[in-house]
């Protein structure tokens, strides 16, 4: 998902509207925005489908006024089953003895199920199915005077990956879990501020980028200036790694380092990990594409476009059945064929999950013609289920949870096979060493299955580690 809220701008909400655009590859089934203004109260609006299509009509941005608003960008993962209800749709809302508050997270808490028979045991009425409401209704039973107090009682309770921008009538609040899995940033814009998930959306409505909110912070911006408070236990940070593979923007900052370089330097890698004899370097457009310059930039091998994307269609991962993602790769991608016919032909993807969209696209360009296609994943196998926040299939859905690298290869029917170590991607990262394996930097359980916050509902509903 995506988070973003801005306070101290005029149309709030329309400056909310711009961040989520620029954030919607975190999320595309839905959108939602709450805004505060003083004749008009809290104000909110929450829609199925992109940003651009909902957020845009004069006839609804109107009706959100204000000099504050935060706003969500949605997709689903582990826990919630089937499409999209409304009434999963964030911002959630409270309303407290002190006054409104609105909040919008990015992540997956660990224990939410323990939370909420508690919470319903103990009175709380619980209006979605969302593993976020369990931090309204710990605020609600908070005793705290004031709403960053209840958000530090509420979020001490919760366990798991969290990314909160929440808003009051006055204050915007941002706060990242201790390990700090999922991304939160700060930024200045005119003489108000902005928190977002990502950089990209700072760079949209011409905010300038302050500092990442620290893993453990809590941030309480007002139109007068920032206060932070660290209110939990300190941790070592371990941020996601597959935010730099795949999920963050190319043009986006992460931990200081450009996203796009870093793909490329996982290309780089991969390149001299594994080599290869081709006469065409090919991305898996978009998300395989930075790694596919790095891979023809270090191999010499000349970069082309042999495969080409409709971009009138969103991520195919993010798509709800088997059945859609299917048809979703043709509708996606096609193969350039005048380009492949009779080519050796290296194509470089960010991952490899159930396996669907590496078939389709061996077989369209065999199709085309190409005599020897090569695949090189910019990640390592991806074996484990991600339980932080990024909708991975269950276990055993996953092709390298119970295939080795050579059953993969036979599977896909493809020519060879080769996925990035996961030394590799910490090089590629910036980890001149590598990962240190008594204390990893990063997060890397969907590589490595060693989780750094216990998985506690998915241990209760029978998940092994
Ligand atoms: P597959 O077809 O193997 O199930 O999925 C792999 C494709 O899904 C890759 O092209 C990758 O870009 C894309 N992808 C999109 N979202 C995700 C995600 O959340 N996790 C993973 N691992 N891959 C994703
Ligand atoms: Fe990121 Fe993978 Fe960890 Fe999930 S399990 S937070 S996708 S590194
Ligand atoms: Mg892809």
């Amino acid at each position: 998902c995506g988070v973003f809220g801005v306070v101290g701008v005029g149309e709030a909400a329309n400056f909310t509207a711009l961040g989520l655009h620029a954030l919607q590859h975190r999320g595309q089934e839905a959108g939602g925005i709450v805004a505060y203004d003083q004749a008009e109260g809290f104000t909110s609006a929450r829609r199925f489908g992109y940003v651009r299509d909902n957020f845009t009509s004069a006839s609804l941005m109107e009706t959100l006024p204000g000099t504050i608003a935060i706003g969500h960008v949605r997709y689903s993962t582990t826990g919630s089953k089937g499409a999209t209800q409304i009434r999963d749709v964030q911002p959630f809302f409270g309303e407290f003895s002190m006054g409104g508050a609105a909040i919008a997270h990015n992540g997956n808490i660990t224990n939410a199920a323990a939370l909420r028979r508690e919470l319903i045991d103990r009175g709380s009425i619980f209006q979605s199915s969302s593993d976020s409401e369990c931090i309204v209704h710990l605020m609600a039973r908070s005793l705290q005077r004031d709403i960053p107090e209840r958000m530090k009682d509420a979020l001490r309770r919760v366990e798991g990956a969290f990314s909160v921008v929440a808003m009051t009538r006055t204050k915007l609040i941002g706060v990242r879990d201790p390990l700090g899995v999922r991304p939160l940033v700060l930024g200045k814009v005119g003489d108000g501020w902005a928190l977002s998930s990502e950089t990209c959306a700072l760079d949209i409505i011409g905010a300038e980028f302050v500092r990442e909110v620290e893993p453990g912070e809590m941030v309480v911006v007002t139109a007068e200036g920032v206060q932070s408070y660290h209110p939990f236990e300190p941790k070592k940070p371990r941020f996601c790694i597959f935010e730099h593979v795949y999920f963050s923007r190319p043009d986006s900052i992460l931990g200081g380092r450009s996203v796009y370089e870093t793909r490329r330097q996982i290309g780089v890698e991969l390149a001299r990990e594994a080599p290869v004899d081709a006469d065409l370097v090919c991305p898996v457009p978009d998300s395989g594409t930075p790694a596919a310059i790095g891979f023809s930039q270090e191999s010499g091998i000349p970069y082309a476009m042999g495969i080409v994307r409709n971009q009138y269609v969103g991520r195919t991962f993010i798509e709800p059945t088997e059945q859609i993602r299917n048809m979703g790769v043709r509708l996606k991608l096609n193969v350039n064929r005048a380009l492949i016919a009779g080519k050796r032909v290296i194509l470089v993807d960010d991952s490899v999950v159930r396996g669907t969209t590496s078939r389709k696209i061996k077989e369209m360009i065999l199709d085309a013609g190409a005599k020897e296609v090569h695949f090189r994943i910019a990640s390592p196998p991806t074996s484990w289920p991600c339980f932080y926040g990024v909708d991975t299939p269950e276990r055993d859905k996953l092709l390298a949870s119970h295939m080795t690298e050579d059953e993969m290869c036979a599977h896909l029917g493809v020519d060879s096979l080769r996925f990035i170590s996961l030394n590799g991607l910490y090089r590629a990262v910036g980890e001149e060493k590598g990962r240190d394996p008594a204390a990893p930097q990063y997060c890397d359980a969907c590589f490595s299955g060693e989780y750094p916050v216990e998985p506690a509902d998915m241990l209760e509903r029978g998940f092994q580690l």
